[in-house]
């Protein structure tokens, strides 16, 4: 789907770096990993979504990516929880969090219906969209290695290089300022999400 070269490019720069194997300390892949993921954002940290510095969101979506838990059990043990405390859901933080994982159903939806959105815009009219030329990739390759020069922008994609994963609000800003600011096409950005997620997935990266 996406062109060749740059994907050589980058296995290149892969296996040159062992880029990946900086993750192994944050993600511990697997149905264990994916329950004591979700135990202890529960019980200790869920919280308020909008704070891209505070670490108060799951980090679920690689273990639900790869099928490690499902929404079904998601939501059982957060009703649970619910039941235990005597509130339904157990807090405000798991409400926001269960219509987070709602976000994930729509994505998938979304796909499901409109499968040509993975490569063309959803509104037709978007087609012919006046990008911004960018000879010898400058601009693209300054926003995908973090040296745009705008310290919120560069620290989240700097972030998604590190660790394969990157606050959602942070991910919406860069994909803002790539269209927006840079005005380059949102395939460019999708491409390197898809490339550089640790929980790269089809219809939420599409979306997004
Ligand atoms: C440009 C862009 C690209 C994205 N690419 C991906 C992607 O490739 N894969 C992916 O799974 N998500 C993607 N998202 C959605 C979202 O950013 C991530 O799901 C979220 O940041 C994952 O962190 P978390 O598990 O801590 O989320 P939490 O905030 O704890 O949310 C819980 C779960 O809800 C789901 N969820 C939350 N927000 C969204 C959303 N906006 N869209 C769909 N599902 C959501 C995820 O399954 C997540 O694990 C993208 C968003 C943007 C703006």
């Amino acid at each position: 789907m996406w062109p060749e070269t740059d994907l050589l490019d980058l296995w290149q720069l892969v296996s040159k770096q062992g880029w990946t194997d900086q993750f192994a300390a944050r993600w511990t892949p697997g149905e264990q990993g994916a329950v004591a993921a979700l135990q202890a954002f529960l019980q200790d940290t869920v919280g308020a979504q909008d704070y891209p510095s505070v670490r108060e969101t799951s980090r679920l979506l690689p273990h639900l990516h790869f099928g490690e838990i499902s929404l079904r059990q998601i939501w059982a043990v957060t009703q649970a929880l619910g039941e235990t405390r005597g509130i339904d859901p157990p807090s405000s933080g798991a409400r926001v969090f269960l219509s987070e994982v709602g976000w994930r159903e729509f994505a998938h939806h979304l796909l499901f219906h409109f499968p040509h959105t993975t490569s063309q815009p959803l509104r037709s009219e978007f087609a012919k969209f006046p990008w911004r030329p960018d000879p010898g990739g400058r601009l693209q390759k300054a926003w995908e290695t973090g040296r745009t020069g705008y310290p919120l922008m560069d620290a989240g994609m700097r972030e998604l290089w590190a660790t394969g994963w990157m606050h959602n609000r942070v991910r919406m800003g860069v994909a803002s300022f790539l269209v927006k600011h840079l005005r380059l096409p949102w395939q460019v950005g999708a491409q390197w999400f898809w490339d550089t997620l640790v929980d790269a997935d089809l219809a939420s990266n599409t979306i997004g």
